[in-house]
């Protein structure tokens, strides 16, 4: 990809497994700047393979071929420990503490084309390009609720929410709990996984209660066809 910056961290060791997995982030700090420093700071310990400004600018830190540090204690259809297995992209965004405000076009608009191309080249699955609340449900936001997972679901970045043919499997909320697994989260904490499955696929409506709209479109994305995984 042309327009690059190379920003290296140092907060990076070896991979052992292959990739299979895309994890999208908030930076969650004040600003730009501040944000990058302390992904590039050895004492911080964390670091991306990618950031990308609010102004489409594309930096660096890491190479994909090393472990970056962003993802932490996480779980995601059976694998665990997914700094091993992903690809670990920031977005520049204040985030939940700092003033969460909408992505601007230009860097969703730079986000694209990048993550197509590391898609491709991993063949990681539609289903494999999640959210660090997706997979850390008990501890993380980001990209949080105004992430526009639907721009990138039309360029099949990303799964679409089922929108059609919609219905109510009427699951007791364990039964919920068990689809849910079964997709790809870690529920063990029931409230958590739900609140980081409406996140994602209900986020006008993120209040932890499992209802028949969030059944239905579990149930959806869990169907073969139409709107299954590829
Ligand atoms: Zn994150």
């Amino acid at each position: 990809m042309d327009g690059i910056i190379e920003a290296p961290s140092p907060n990076f060791d070896e991979r052992t497994q292959p990739v299979s997995i895309i994890v999208l982030h908030y930076t969650g700090m004040e600003d730009a700047p501040s944000a990058i420093a302390r992904l590039r700071d050895p004492a911080s310990r964390v670091s991306s393979h990618y950031v990308i400004a609010e102004d489409g600018q594309i930096l660096r830190l890491v190479p994909e071929e090393k472990r970056a540090w962003h993802a932490g204690r996480s779980y995601w259809r059976g694998l665990t420990g997914l700094n091993d297995h992903s690809v670990g992209i920031e977005i520049v965004n204040p985030g939940h503490e700092w003033g969460y405000r909408a992505f601007p076009d230009a860097q969703i608009g730079a986000l694209i084309p990048l993550l197509a191309e590391i898609k491709d080249r991993y063949h990681v699955s539609r289903g494999n390009v999640v959210g660090h609340s997706d997979i850390a449900p008990t501890r993380k936001q980001d990209p949080g609720e105004l992430f526009p997972w639907a721009r990138l679901a039309r360029h099949r970045l990303a799964l679409p929410r089922p929108t059609r043919n919609l219905m109510d499997p009427n699951w007791s909320d364990s039964g919920f709990l068990l689809a849910l697994e079964r997709f790809g989260y870690d529920v063990s904490d029931p409230l958590a996984a739900t609140v980081a499955f409406q996140r994602r696929f209900r986020p006008e409506l993120v209040d932890g209660t499992v209802d028949g709209e969030c059944r239905a479109i579990l149930l959806a994305l869990l169907l073969p066809r139409p709107q299954g995984d590829d």
